[in-house]
């Protein structure tokens, strides 16, 4: 039952190919980071060998094509998360980066004394430390929206928190820890009613979901590149435009600036306002063709793939004895958070490495939703396009094998 030609998709991840203790490596830490194909490899090194110049200086040869694969990756992201105008997306190094940006930024000017910032209690560390920092520095409230035993937000106590004290609901799409993928458009209807703005963190969900942030309606989103078989080190904040430019400046330096006098100096126009200094341009250059390949694969058809390989991976883990799932919301993406009793995760984690497959263990930077399912951690299997059904079967009979060791 695959909607994919996963043999002919894994034949363009060279990483795949590779064997550890000589067994075929089993990549399921998909969440965490993805596996990059020919097409981004290549890019890449095309870039440094063929075109490497520093953008948007000098009228030289080099100088102009950089430029323009530079920029010709923000009309590929604007298109692909469908954003109204190029000058709306803005290259940072990640996920982690965007957010502090806003925080920085939008938040400094908008944020006051009293006021009030929502998150939700299933946030990744960097959607609730940058809001900490700005709150300890306003006198403002950071307040949390709960989750259920399923780890879904419970939208009741969210309309309930919800006041026209609530400047800011930053929230994430989709879990990295449960996979649980929320109401986000109800969200921003909801927070847009009171007068609120919405920052989307999108780090889990753009790989798994198709984007469109104009339907969204939602003011930020956040994603990074390496989470949707991009590089490192390179990520994108989108903003509605009339927001990006009512914010002030956020790093000082070239680029960001219109004219720079000892006395004065006036800033650039959209996106450069945001991009000071040389930027990642390799990694930038390079996520045009990750966009490139997931829209060529269809993301309807990686869901339906990843949808499928969730549900069967579900059916068989919950027939290995005393192993709980954490994260069983109606609504998730590919993501497989469990514990068996009495089994540290850390030594599962340690024992499926031993057979060549590679899982996340710990707390997934998400510290306050373990310590509302009173855990430490757990061991999250996480799928992406190129996993197969015999992986799935690889992992299950790895879990037995490593119960049977471990109790
Ligand atoms: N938010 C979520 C939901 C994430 O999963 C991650 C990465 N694990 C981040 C934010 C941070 O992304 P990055 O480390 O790429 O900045």
């Amino acid at each position: 039952f695959n909607t994919l030609p996963v043999s002919e998709i894994r034949s363009q991840f060279p990483l795949l190919q590779r064997t550890i203790n000589n067994k075929p490596i089993v990549y399921l830490d998909n969440a965490a980071t993805t596996q990059k194909p020919w097409a981004v490899i290549n890019a890449l090194r095309d870039f440094y060998v063929n075109t490497n110049a520093n953008i948007h200086r000098g009228i030289h040869t080099l100088a102009e094509e950089a430029t323009t694969a530079y920029e010709a990756t923000r009309l590929a992201v604007q298109s692909f998360i469908g954003a109204a105008a190029p000058e709306e997306i803005i290259f940072t190094r990640g996920t982690t980066e965007s957010i502090n940006l806003v925080a920085n930024t939008w938040g400094k000017q908008n944020i006051h004394e009293g006021d009030e910032i929502l998150i939700s209690a299933m946030e990744h560390h960097s959607n609730i430390v940058p809001w900490q920092i700005l709150c300890a520095e306003k006198k403002a409230v950071l307040k949390v929206v709960p989750v259920n035993d399923a780890g879904e937000l419970i939208m009741e106590e969210f309309e309930k928190l919800l006041s026209p004290k609530t400047k800011l609901v930053a929230i994430t799409y989709v879990s990295n820890s449960l996979g649980t993928i929320n109401p986000i458009s109800d969200i921003i209807t909801m927070a847009h009613n009171v007068g609120a703005l919405v920052l989307v963190d999108g780090a889990q969900a753009t790989v798994h979901l198709n984007i469109q942030v104009q339907q969204l309606n939602c003011d930020f989103y956040a994603f990074s590149g390496h989470k949707i078989y991009g590089p490192t080190g390179v990520g994108v904040l989108y903003g509605k435009k009339a927001l990006l430019e009512s914010m002030p400046v956020f790093m000082g330096g070239g680029e960001m600036i219109k004219e720079v006098s000892f006395e004065k100096t006036t800033y650039a126009v959209l996106p450069y306002k945001y991009e000071a200094g040389t930027p990642n341009i390799a990694d930038t250059v390079a996520l045009k063709a990750a966009i490139d390949f997931m829209q060529q694969t269809g993301i309807e058809k990686i869901q339906a793939h990843e949808n499928a390989l969730l549900a069967y991976a579900t059916d068989k883990m919950l027939q290995i004895d005393d192993l709980r799932i954490y994260g069983t919301a109606q609504n998730k993406t590919g993501v497989i958070s469990f514990l068996v009793k009495n089994i540290h995760p850390q030594d599962m984690g340690v024992l499926l490495d031993n057979q060549a497959i590679a899982v996340r263990t710990g707390h997934h930077c998400t510290q306050p939703l373990m310590h509302r399912f009173g855990i430490p951690g757990t061991v999250r299997a996480s799928f992406a396009m190129y996993n197969t059904f015999e992986e799935v079967d690889a992992l299950v009979k790895g879990i037995e094998k490593s119960i049977k060791m471990l109790l």
